[in-house]
């Protein structure tokens, strides 16, 4: 199969040649054909599996048909973030290239100025990228009509929802001519996707690339056993002796990232932070430092995280775990991009043991526990509790183990039942672990 024989005009197909494709990757000859018959598409498509020019490459035909006009865009791609904005925008203009007649193509995301928008919606447009905030800002300013948009893509449409886009989305949707196509694309199907499948589709062609094997991304996951407060001292242990060039880490808070950050460049690492609430201009240099490689650790939360699309990005480690297994899904999915090889490293401390089982369940998979010399995790007989709602481990204090060593000297002297029982039922941290002294597996 060849972009040739997917009906694309020999404009984009000297666009994909210039981009440095050869053939389609199979989101592309699934879905290109489809799109340009004037199909609804449902694509169940994992990040890196080439899905924005999937759309980008049809939808670009149309705009060689289209004359466009001042603020009505034919073609209106909806994202979660304004990096996943910012990256769509720069793929449909670096295809756009090699087309002979301007195409113009506006990203609105909020974080920045809203004026520079409008200004480019004045003139004529044929592709607006957008959040769904920002652009309801831009139509209630009056900016940017949406009566002549002929297709709708629903990009990253899970992700949409977790963020709380849904009343913006359905908002958006009565907006929009009733005859259009929409394009939607996800990477999980929960039910509020399905009821917006339901919706707003008609007789979508469904694609689903998921469950091909050949499809998955060739991506290695670990899980590492570490004390919580090693964590930062195993991660600078791993760049030395792994030789990570350039890696990814997660975290659970917007302080963690600041704060982890800070502590690797106390020993002269490259890192920075990358978070939510960071002016765009801050985001967009953190970024763009992390893909030329004068950084080698972004420090990021979930939000952050998201959609960003590096070409070579070989690890991400999860430091904290994320809280569902869809974000597990979208962590690992920022690695092993485009067919190159990738390495997930999870921390496992005994606080989240039974969180990561239930990630490895839902996701099929069950990883052996390694502990890495020097960075054993503590007191591994000793047993969590379970309480009501949650697991949680329970640490016991220094004053605790000295009232312990207090307790048994006096049993050891006196009683003659020193095999206490333990007292609390539940998980125990793992005593199994493999007990390799390499530092690799
Ligand atoms: P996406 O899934 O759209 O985020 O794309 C992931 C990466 O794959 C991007 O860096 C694209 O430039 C690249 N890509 C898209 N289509 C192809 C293709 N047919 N051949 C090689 N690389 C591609």
């Amino acid at each position: 199969m060849t972009f040739a024989d997917l009906g694309l005009h020999p404009q984009l197909l000297k666009a994909v040649t210039e981009q440095g494709y050869i053939t389609p990757t199979l989101i592309q000859a699934k879905a290109i054909p489809a799109i340009l018959q004037g199909r609804d598409i449902q694509a169940g498509a994992h990040t890196g599996s080439g899905k924005t020019a999937a759309f980008a490459l049809p939808i670009l035909q149309q705009s060689l048909t289209v004359t466009p006009t001042p603020r009505s865009p034919h073609a209106l791609i909806l994202v979660p973030t304004r990096e996943l904005a910012a990256q769509v925008g720069e793929a449909f203009r670096s295809l756009a290239l090699s087309i002979t007649q301007p195409i113009k193509v506006v990203v609105a995301s909020g974080g920045v100025s809203i004026n520079p928008q409008m200004l480019a919606m004045r003139g004529s447009i044929h592709i607006v990228v957008a959040t769904p905030g920002r652009l309801l800002d831009l139509v209630e300013h009056n900016a940017v009509l949406l009566s002549a948009v002929t297709t709708l893509v629903l990009d990253e449409a899970d992700r949409m929802l977790d963020l709380g886009f849904s009343d913006e989305i359905s908002r958006i949707l009565t907006l929009l001519p009733n005859q259009r196509q929409t394009l939607l694309f996800s990477a999980t199907f929960p039910d509020t996707i399905q009821a917006l499948i339901t919706a707003w589709l008609k007789q979508p062609v469904i694609i689903q690339l998921k469950d091909n094997s050949e499809l998955k991304p060739d991506i290695t996951q670990r899980a590492v056993c570490v004390d919580k407060e090693k964590r930062t001292s195993l991660l600078r242990h791993f760049l030395v002796t792994e030789q990570w060039s350039r890696v990814l880490v997660f975290v659970a808070t917007k302080y963690a990232t600041e704060h982890i950050a800070d502590k690797l460049r106390r020993y002269q690492i490259k890192a920075t932070a990358l978070h939510g609430e960071l002016s765009q201009g801050a985001r967009t240099q953190a970024l763009a430092e992390f893909k030329t490689g004068h950084l080698q650790i972004l420090v990021a939360t979930d939000l952050a995280g998201r959609g960003i699309d590096i070409e070579q990005l070989p690890v991400v480690v999860n430091y904290d775990l994320p809280r569902s297994t869809d974000d597990y899904t979208h962590r690992i999915g920022r690695t092993a991009r485009a067919g190159a090889k990738g390495l997930v490293v999870n921390f496992i401390s005994r606080d989240n043991e039974a969180h990561f089982r239930l990630i490895e369940k839902r996701q099929h998979i069950r990883l052996d526990r390694e502990q890495i010399v020097g960075f054993e995790p503590s007191s591994v007989d000793e047993p969590m509790t379970i309480r009501a709602g949650g697991i949680k481990g329970k640490r016991k204090s220094k004053k605790d183990k000295l009232r312990e060593a207090a307790a048994t000297k006096s049993n050891q002297s006196s009683a003659s039942d020193s095999q206490a029982k333990p007292s609390k039922v539940g998980f125990v941290w793992p005593t199994t672990f493999n007990q390799s002294t390499n530092t690799t597996k």
